[in-house]
């Protein structure tokens, strides 16, 4: 396998993720890259399959102990499956267990909870630091009125697949014939049943996409990648283990995307800012505004005479506020020396005499930039 991309980037999860967080973080991601919410799409097909390559190791603490130690050498003595050249059919049979709860196809124990969902929203930065009410809207599965989600046309009923006796799976020689592997139904795709007068509402797929507004409250303090989970706000069971769709539903995952800020940075709970100044408010010691996010009102400090470009100021407890209601972050100004572009006269002339008590040499006076360029072209 050509694979090289870490294992924990892939899953989106830390070094220390527990085995539930590892199982949690691949379920997510092979729902949302599973191809059949994806239909031809080979980046999305591709993702899918990475997944279950960094999850097959994470998920076995052998396997993911060697991998910690010594990364993907690690893992020659006992490589994972080529996940790029199987079916992602199979894949998902591999892992049923995994998607058990989850209305997955191919789960041995088909459980009837639906597909969860995600929503990416970016947010600014003011939003993250006051916590936020925002309105999405986004498209999922729900059941159709028209058939109650069998999927046949009214007065007409769904019947069982014949080729699987109804169970919506087949039992095939896997790889050399090493061991048998069970899969989706060809003839029936999974469902267990055949429905011969589709209903017209619906394909015949017992689902339909619906458009669902909602309301998200978003917690102050929260970080870029952190996500809002509305639990049942997913999409009902599917329906080849419940067509009714009465189970519990998935859930919205609702992914925070924190836009860049033209002056803030936020590093951690720590908010930075750039506070430009002048040589003569570092010389001479000056108060200096600093702007906040908590309130529109600047935080004044005390910049002591001889301060140097770059210096640090640190204002405690005006930082990020924390997520868990702990203690929020400091905001650090950090000063940045400005010089002027363009002097008055009275300026220049001042300048000059201060010059000439450092004992260097300035360029006092200098020509324009066409002038300079001129005596230069012509040799003056
Ligand atoms: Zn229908
Ligand atoms: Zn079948």
């Amino acid at each position: 396998m050509s694979t090289t991309r870490c294992y924990y980037e892939v899953l989106t999860v830390a070094r220390d993720a527990s085995g539930d967080e590892v199982k949690r973080a691949y379920r997510r991601l092979a729902m949302k890259y599973h191809p059949d919410r994806n239909p031809d799409d080979p980046e999305a097909e591709a993702r899918f399959k990475e997944a279950a390559e960094a999850y097959e190791i994470l998920g076995d603490a052998e396997r993911r102990r060697m991998y910690d130690r010594y990364g993907h050498e690690g893992l020659r003595q006992r490589p994972g499956h080529d996940f790029r050249s199987m079916n992602p059919d199979d894949i998902f049979s591999m892992f049923s267990d995994i998607f058990e709860g989850m209305g997955g196809r191919g789960g041995r124990r088909r459980s009837s909870r639906g597909y969860d969902l995600e929503y990416q929203l970016e947010i600014t930065l003011e939003e993250a630091f006051h916590g936020d009410e925002r309105d999405i809207t986004f498209t999922r599965l729900d059941v159709c009125d028209t058939c109650g989600g069998d999927g046949a046309a009214p007065g007409s009923t769904p019947e069982p697949c014949t080729t699987c006796g109804g169970n919506g799976q087949v039992a095939q020689a896997g790889l050399g014939g090493m061991f048998r592997m069970v899969t989706a139904c060809p003839a029936c795709r999974g469902k267990g049943r055949v429905v011969s007068d589709p209903c017209r509402s619906c394909d015949g797929q017992g689902r339909r996409s619906v458009e669902r507004k909602l309301s998200v409250r978003i917690p102050a303090g929260i970080h870029h990648g952190q996500a809002v989970r509305l639990q049942g706000e997913g999409e009902p069971p599917t329906p080849d283990v419940d067509p009714a769709g009465t189970g519990p539903r998935g859930d919205l995952h609702v992914a925070i995307r924190i836009a860049e800020h033209d002056r803030f940075e936020r590093d951690g709970h720590d908010l930075m800012v750039l506070v430009p100044v002048n040589f003569t408010q570092l010389a001479m010691g000056a108060e200096v505004q600093v702007p906040t996010l908590d309130t529109s009102e600047p935080h004044v400090i005390h910049v002591p005479a001889g301060t140097q470009n770059g210096e640090l100021f640190r204002i405690q407890g005006r930082g990020m506020p924390d997520l868990r209601g702990g203690r929020g972050g400091d905001l650090v100004a950090v000063l940045h020396l400005v010089v002027p572009r363009h002097l008055t006269d009275e300026q220049r002339d001042l300048l000059k005499q201060y010059a000439e008590t450092e004992d260097v040499a300035v360029d006092a006076d200098p020509p324009g930039f066409w002038t300079r360029i001129k005596e230069a072209v012509r040799g003056h």
